[in-house]
């Protein structure tokens, strides 16, 4: 049994090669690369030393073997990952702008994910579970609405402690049925790891005060505010601190969020406090982005010691 559980998509990369190129044109990519938020979050959760494992459907294809083959080879339990046979393993096509900004096109309402069920997630398997994680951006179809929901019913009976990352685009966010959803995991997680756009959208609230203090008079105890190569900030009832970025070269920024959802989730599972966990957390995201590739920034505890070592006092 494992102590964190999460649900969503499993999906491989292809990376446009040159910075500016687009879709639009022919152009060179590399990849595959193992991806899917939800895939890198159990990953990095397993590095930072929790037992872990991932409800998802891959295709019986090179694409589901490879990524598959990487939580295992990482040592997450992959026991309730199903294969579809008439489905392709999901994948997702990314651009880099010049500005920092990134184009994707995703398959994964086409995929193998996209036939995950709420069948799929059973009581049994939160038995021992300790967080249940879950992500906006899994919220990709009406059953899969259903399935995360149910899995935080569930946690919610057998006191599982709920985290929950919106990474979501804003236009999702107009969506009624996704909307209502993100504001059900809002009102029902116990860590809320959200980026300083998806608080104030989610929320609808302006002030990132006032915004982190609705949240934290539901049910949520801790709220930490993500801010890229701006560090984050920590929230809990009535307290709050600023954690100073780590000094990075970005090379790919996809995948910084999960890492330090993993690193951080595995750390409070882990017993330590948030303040400990959170230094991990953003060292991990800053490590992640100076690595090529959404899963391949994933570090172990003894990695993100070298790096915080050598990085020295934050920027
Ligand atoms: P994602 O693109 O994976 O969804 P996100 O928007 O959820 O990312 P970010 O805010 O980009 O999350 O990154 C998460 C954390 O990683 C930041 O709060 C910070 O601690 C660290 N981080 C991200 N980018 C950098 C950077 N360039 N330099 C240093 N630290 C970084
Ligand atoms: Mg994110």
């Amino acid at each position: 049994m494992a102590d964190i559980i999460t649900i969503g998509e499993i999906l491989i990369e292809i990376m446009a090669k040159n910075l500016g190129q687009t879709f639009e044109q022919t152009g060179e990519f590399i990849g595959p690369y193992p991806s899917g938020a939800p895939a890198i979050f159990i990953d990095q959760a397993k590095k930072a030393g929790s037992s872990t494992a991932i409800v998802s459907k891959v295709g019986n294809d090179g694409f589901g073997r490879l990524n598959v083959a990487r939580l295992l080879q990482d040592g997450v339990d992959v026991q309730y990952i199903g294969t579809v046979a008439d489905k392709t393993t999901g994948v997702a096509f990314v651009t880099y702008k010049e500005n920092g900004d990134r184009d994707f096109i995703f398959t994964i309402k086409d995929s193998a994910a996209a036939c995950i069920t709420r069948e799929d997630i059973t009581e049994a398997m939160f038995d021992d579970c300790k967080y249940f994680h879950i992500m906006g951006c899994s919220a990709f179809n009406e059953e899969m609405i259903a399935s995360l929901k149910k899995g935080i019913n569930i946690a919610r009976e057998k006191q599982v402690q709920i985290s929950f990352d919106p990474n979501v685009r804003k236009e999702l966010m107009e969506n009624e049925t996704i909307k209502e959803f993100l504001l059900f995991a809002l009102t029902s997680c116990d860590i809320f790891l959200p980026g300083e756009e998806e608080l104030k959208a989610i929320t609808g609230i302006e002030n990132e005060q006032e915004a982190v203090e609705a949240v934290l008079s539901q049910q949520a105890r801790c709220v930490v505010v993500k801010r890229g190569d701006r560090g984050c900030t920590v929230y809990e009832a009535d307290s709050s601190f600023d954690v100073k970025p780590y000094r990075t070269e970005e090379i790919d920024p996809t995948g910084a969020g999960d890492c330090f959802a993993g690193t951080f989730i595995s750390l409070m599972n882990q017993g330590r406090s948030v303040r400990e966990a959170v230094k991990y957390a953003n060292a991990s995201g800053a490590y992640a982005v100076s690595r090529k590739g959404p899963m391949e920034g994933t570090a172990t505890l003894a990695q993100l010691d070298q790096f915080i070592k050598e990085r020295g006092e934050q920027a």
